[in-house]
């Protein structure tokens, strides 16, 4: 290894994948991104929330599901994780120094709705995709929506140094990454969410047997972040930001 690529290495953020984007795979997303870590979410787009309306949501009187899980996109977004939508995950294990995981995509529909080329500029790095994926993926997101055989192009293996499960109440990536489950069924972790494998983490529908809102869904992504920023960071971390930081991320646009 040459000494630009060990400088490399050393100054590289770390970088987390989440499997899942409904409540709590973006709340993860949205602390980690902010935060400086490398995030990609892949989400097949079966939330729940495409089914819900929330009144129960503290803060917010009465939102649609779908109006919900609009916002959260743009939100995470905008503080630069990458979202492949539409990109499943098929297969996750442990790449002795982190995790790898396996994507196919569904269909053409591939990145978020209104993600515009400005968005997608300067993303494709961010979750270390392995092989000769970077450069295609470059091109592909600066033009946006692609083609059926593009797409198909896509499927590919990506790594992390750790990953946050969010797939909502289904388990099957938990089983085949070999956490431990509890004896009701769902998988075994403590408030910080992380599962008996170290740098993975459970979120969501999947640790609870059936007392499933959205609120606690993303509360679970944030503790999952959290974990994950002590972790890097050496020492027990906190997000917390003070009116003079809202003029700072949104400059003239920041509400009097
Ligand atoms: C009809 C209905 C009404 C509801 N009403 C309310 C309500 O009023 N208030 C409330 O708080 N909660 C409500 N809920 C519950 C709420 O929707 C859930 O608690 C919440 O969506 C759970 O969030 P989650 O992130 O754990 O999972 P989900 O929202 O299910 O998100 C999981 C995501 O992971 C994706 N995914 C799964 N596997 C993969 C994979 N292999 N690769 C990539 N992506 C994958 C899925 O496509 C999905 O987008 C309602 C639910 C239903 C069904």
């Amino acid at each position: 290894m040459s000494d630009e690529t060990s400088a490399d290495e050393s100054e590289r953020n770390a970088s987390v994948i989440v499997i899942g984007g409904g409540p709590a795979g973006l709340s993860a997303a949205l602390f980690t991104a902010k935060n400086g870590l490398e995030t990609t979410v892949f989400d097949a787009d079966e939330t729940w929330m495409h089914k819900a309306h929330l009144f129960n949501y503290l803060g917010i009187g009465s939102v649609g599901g779908s109006e919900f899980m609009a916002t959260a996109r743009q939100q995470v977004d905008d503080f630069g994780a990458d979202r492949r939508q539409g990109e499943e995950v098929t297969a996750v294990g442990d790449s002795g120094e982190g995790f790898v995981v396996e994507t196919s995509v569904a269909s053409e529909t591939q990145r978020a709705d209104g993600d515009s080329a400005e968005q997608s500029r300067g993303k494709s790095e961010s979750s270390r995709p392995s092989g000769d994926d970077v450069s295609r993926d470059s091109a592909d997101r600066s033009s946006g929506r692609r083609s059926r055989e593009e797409a198909a192009d896509d499927d590919g293996e990506y790594e992390a140094d750790y990953v946050v499960l969010a797939t909502g109440a289904n388990r099957d990536l938990a089983e085949e990454l070999g956490v431990d489950f509890a004896e009701n069924g769902t998988v075994d972790v403590g408030v910080e969410m992380e599962t008996s494998v170290e740098g993975a983490y459970a979120t969501g529908a999947m640790v609870r047997p059936e007392e499933w809102q959205a609120a606690i869904a993303v509360g679970d992504g944030a503790a999952a972040a959290l974990n994950i920023l002590s972790s890097e960071r050496g020492e027990h971390y906190h997000d917390f930001d003070v009116p003079a930081d809202a003029e700072r991320v949104f400059g003239e646009l920041v509400a009097e």
